[in-house]
């Protein structure tokens, strides 16, 4: 795989550039979390009772599974689509909800191909409601695991974040003998952004001492990789090879975990703020708005280096 070295920022600049990026993410998170998350009509985030916790982690679980290489605002209106349908029915015993009509739902929203919800054509044959349907069998299946065995994903979770750290619950979700068949990839980045999802929630909305927001994970997509390295908080850079100068971002991630782990910031907030350069309309794969952007003093505007599309050379 193809590497560029390039001259990074000062370890002064990275520090002050970190402390940016995790400022402007915990700001903007905190206004805008719970339209990420969205919540149907039956389930209350901000509840203290247990059962309506348990059921904003089965929920999120869902959410996180179907989210999966699907088109953000589609799969949020999936999301609320079949809650709203099934209602707790989908939370407690998923498996009684008719595949007709879960199927049903899902071309409403999705079209008759689901190709609103999951792009086709790099699938290789693979179907889209074949996505949503291998995605939504883990989800069934696990809650059925939990049912069997009694217990609630709300104490699985605590007990596993209280013994251990929030790598080791990102672990075990990943590598659970059901939930597994879910995931995409080997370090899916749903499953650290529910981690992530869990210890907010825990932490700052529910206020249980479980796990400290440092303990987050970063998720590092190709908009977060993409502000390291323009940014020059990366020295070295890989990158596709047939299609130069997209950068291998999850190739990249334990640099970028080692860089905001020795800066001592919280990965998810950083994480946060790197990815609104992005929504916010400043670090765009092409044409950056530079001019206008938030960290446009610290930052090396290394611009070549795009998350998904090719750069034609444009310049800043
Ligand atoms: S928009 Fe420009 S200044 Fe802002 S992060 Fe991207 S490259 Fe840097």
């Amino acid at each position: 795989m193809p590497k560029e070295t390039q001259n990074s920022l000062s370890e002064k600049e990275k520090n002050e550039l970190l402390i940016i990026l995790e400022k402007q993410g915990k700001a903007k998170w905190f206004k805008r979390w719970k339209e990420h998350m969205a919540f149907p009509n039956n389930i209350n985030p901000l509840s203290k009772e247990k059962n309506e916790q348990e059921k904003t982690l089965r929920y999120l679980l869902l959410r996180v599974l179907i989210n999966q290489q699907a088109k953000f605002e589609k799969v949020r209106e999936m999301s609320l689509k079949i809650s709203e349908e099934f209602t707790d029915v989908l939370l407690f015993e998923p498996y009684k909800v008719p595949e007709s009509e879960l199927f049903k739902v899902f071309k409403n929203v999705a079209g008759e191909k689901g190709s609103l919800l999951y792009r086709v054509g790099k699938l290789g044959g693979i179907k889209p409601i074949s996505l949503f349907t291998y995605r939504f069998k883990a989800y069934e299946g696990f809650i059925k695991w939990l049912n069997e065995t009694k217990q609630t994903f709300f104490d699985l979770i605590v007990n596993q974040l209280l013994n251990e750290k929030a790598f080791t619950l990102f672990e075990f979700l990943n590598m659970h003998p059901i939930l597994e068949a879910g995931w995409v990839g080997n370090d899916p980045k749903a499953c650290r952004m529910f981690v992530n999802w869990v210890i907010f929630l825990l932490n700052e909305i529910w206020k249980k001492e479980v796990s400290k927001m440092e303990d987050t994970l970063m998720i590092v997509d190709g908009h977060v990789g993409k502000v390291f390295c323009r940014s020059g908080l990366l020295e070295e850079v890989l990158y596709e090879k047939n299609r130069p100068y997209i950068i291998q971002a999850s190739k990249m991630r334990p640099w970028i975990e080692k860089i905001v782990s020795n800066s001592r910031r919280v990965p998810f907030y950083v994480d946060n703020g790197a990815f609104y350069l992005f929504e916010d309309g400043f670090c765009t794969d092409l044409n950056p708005n530079c001019q206008s952007c938030p960290i446009n003093k610290l930052c090396k505007k290394y611009i070549k280096w795009t998350a998904y599309q090719k750069w034609e050379g444009t310049k800043c």
